[in-house]
Parts: C-alpha cells; structure tokens; sequence
C-alpha cells in the first residue's frame, strides 16, 4: 500500500460510497485514526509515519549515495541510481508540507497569498500575511 493509494480509498469511500467521516473512522479498515487525520489524509495524500504500520504502508529504506568529491559524473550517478519517487516525495513533503507532530499536516504555503505558514498549536495553522491583513 502507498499513502496515495489510502488518500484514494478514503476519496472513494467518503464521495463514490457517500459513507460520513464518522462511519469512516469506525471502520475496521481506519479505526482508531482521528477524522481530522483521515480529512487531511485524503487532502494531501500524506500519512502521518505513526499510521504507516496501521494502513500497511511500506517502509522505503533510505538511499546509499555515494558523493566522490573528486569525480562529479560519479557522484551524480550515484544520486541518479539512487533517487526514486518515495525520495522526492520526502523532499517535496519537508518543502512543502508541515506537519505539526500530531497528525496533522497543512501545505505550508499560505493557498491566499503564498507566504509561509506557521503552526500557532496542534491543529492550528496560520498565515502571519493573512492574519495581518485580516487584523488591520
Ligand atoms: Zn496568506
């Protein structure tokens, strides 16, 4: 199982199937992810690392690159051969996802005004632009 492959099955079941998020979240297939875990799940296509043993997701092992200080075409091959979808995938994830420790992860950059946001507490997310915007 990939995490893209949980985001789509949770599209399925909630819109295709039409089950509420709360008959979703006590199906044996999810229980015990929080539904705001599942929501986001199915927004971003990511699963929070503590759920990956729950959903099946595998385990990718981290990549061996050998980086040869004298020999640039080497050391390029060497991230070539190494450098698959799951690896862009975390660095995509550390540039454009934040996740707040607690199963939640936001887009990182502010879908408004594009500026980056910050995590005030578990659960809460805000854009320092915005929010400057809206108190004026
Ligand atoms: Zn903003």
């Amino acid at each position: 199982m990939r995490e893209r492959q949980v985001a789509e099955r949770l599209k399925y079941l909630r819109y295709q199937e039409g089950w509420k998020w709360w008959v979703i979240a006590a199906s044996d297939e999810f229980s015990p992810i929080p539904i705001g875990t599942l929501s986001n799940i199915m927004t971003t296509g990511r699963v929070p690392k503590k759920w990956w043993g729950r959903l099946g997701i595998e385990h990718h092992a981290p990549p061996r690159i050998a980086i040869s200080k004298t020999d640039a075409d080497k050391a390029v091959r060497s991230i070539m051969g190494n450098i698959d979808d799951s690896v862009i995938q975390e660095i995509a994830e550390g540039l454009y996802l934040l996740d707040d420790g607690f199963g939640n992860v936001y887009e990182r950059y502010c879908p408004e005004c594009g500026h980056e946001r910050q995590i005030v507490r578990p659960g809460k997310i805000q854009c320092v632009s915005c929010e400057e915007i809206n108190a004026t």
